[in-house]
């Protein structure tokens, strides 16, 4: 998507229904620094905002992607275009997202150890003893379902009989066995347990 084109035909539009910068952010709620944003061509509206933005500017969410009205006869192929541009920055987002839980995971597991470490053998009072353990326990735990919750949302689940892939509950992923990122649940389409593989497509 180009995201410079995107923001000239928000401008453009904008400009057609006379409306200001401030004007058009007050009527979706948000600041008008956001909206210089988007005409710069620094980020996109997000997907919340654009429904209402769309119908302001009197276009369709397809032309908005486009940065240009579509015709009818382009419709079709531009709506597919924009889909799996769509897709593409989805599965991007969700790599780095099991990158990150990989990352903050690893890092939290070491400072834990090394502060448990400290507390049991370092000379210290006893009362700071309990409370660094105490702090550090609550933190890794906090932690933990953080990153669990990464885990249930980034990318998908795979169903090894019908190859069905869904996003699981948080409920399922949390009482899952599993083998690193690979857990036992059962598949919601054809509701049979197996060991299912995080997938990205
Ligand atoms: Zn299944």
């Amino acid at each position: 998507m180009d995201q410079i084109k995107i923001g000239n035909f928000i401008q453009e539009k904008r400009k057609e229904k006379n409306i200001t910068q401030l004007e058009l952010a007050e009527r979706l709620g948000i600041t008008d620094r956001a909206v210089s944003k988007w005409e710069n061509g620094i980020c996109l509206p997000d997907a919340g905002t654009m429904p209402e933005l769309c119908s302001i500017l009197d276009i369709s969410i397809n032309d908005l992607f486009s940065g240009e009205e579509v015709d009818m006869k382009n419709n079709e192929k531009k709506l597919e275009e924009n889909l799996l541009e769509m897709t593409k920055a989805k599965e991007e987002r969700d790599k780095q997202l099991l990158h990150l839980e990989y990352v903050v995971g690893l890092i939290s597991i070491i400072v834990f150890i090394i502060l448990v470490l400290l507390a049991s053998y370092a000379p210290m009072k006893d009362w700071v003893r309990f409370v660094i353990i105490g702090v550090t326990t609550a933190a890794i735990i906090l932690v933990a379902f953080v990153l669990l919750k990464i885990e249930q949302v980034a990318g998908y689940y795979e169903c090894k009989h019908c190859h069905n892939k869904y996003v699981p509950t948080y409920l399922s992923v949390q009482k899952a066995m599993h083998f690193g990122r690979t857990r036992y649940m059962k598949c919601p389409k054809c509701g049979k347990k197996s060991w299912q593989k995080k997938v990205l497509k």
